[in-house]
Formats: structure tokens, C-alpha cells, sequence
């Protein structure tokens, strides 16, 4: 089972938390540090709560073989 959050207020998955990126010389990528608990929802512009829900069934992609 896979689970999704969502904005407590509006239920839209647009949402973001506050967390640390820390650069990796040796993949050159920005890799996440620390997640912390500050949520923002970008449908609401602010801050919101967030719910943990069952997230629907995935739709299956068609493989490329067939
Ligand atoms: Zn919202």
C-alpha cells in the first residue's frame, strides 16, 4: 500500500515541507539532509497540516515490450 499526503485544509497534494538540501560535490546533485515538521500548501499559500492518506491505484503503465 502507498501513501500520499495532502493539505489537511484543502486536500490538494500541492504541498511542500520544510527541509535541509545538501550539496554532494561528488554527484554534483543537491541531496535531501533533514525534513522537518513545517508544512506549506501551495493551493492555501500557507501553512497548513498534512494528512497521510491511502494513496489510489496506481494506473499501470503500458510496458514498452507489450
Ligand atoms: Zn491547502
Amino acid at each position: 500500500m502507498k501513501v500520499e499526503y495532502v493539505c489537511a485544509y484543502c486536500g490538494s497534494g500541492e504541498i511542500s515541507r520544510d527541509a535541509w538540501a545538501d550539496w554532494d560535490t561528488a554527484t554534483q546533485q543537491w541531496v535531501l539532509g533533514a525534513v522537518f515538521d513545517y508544512a506549506h500548501c501551495h493551493r492555501c499559500e500557507r501553512e497548513t497540516s498534512l494528512k497521510e492518506q491511502e494513496a489510489p491505484e496506481a494506473k499501470k503503465q503500458p510496458s514498452p515490450s507489450g
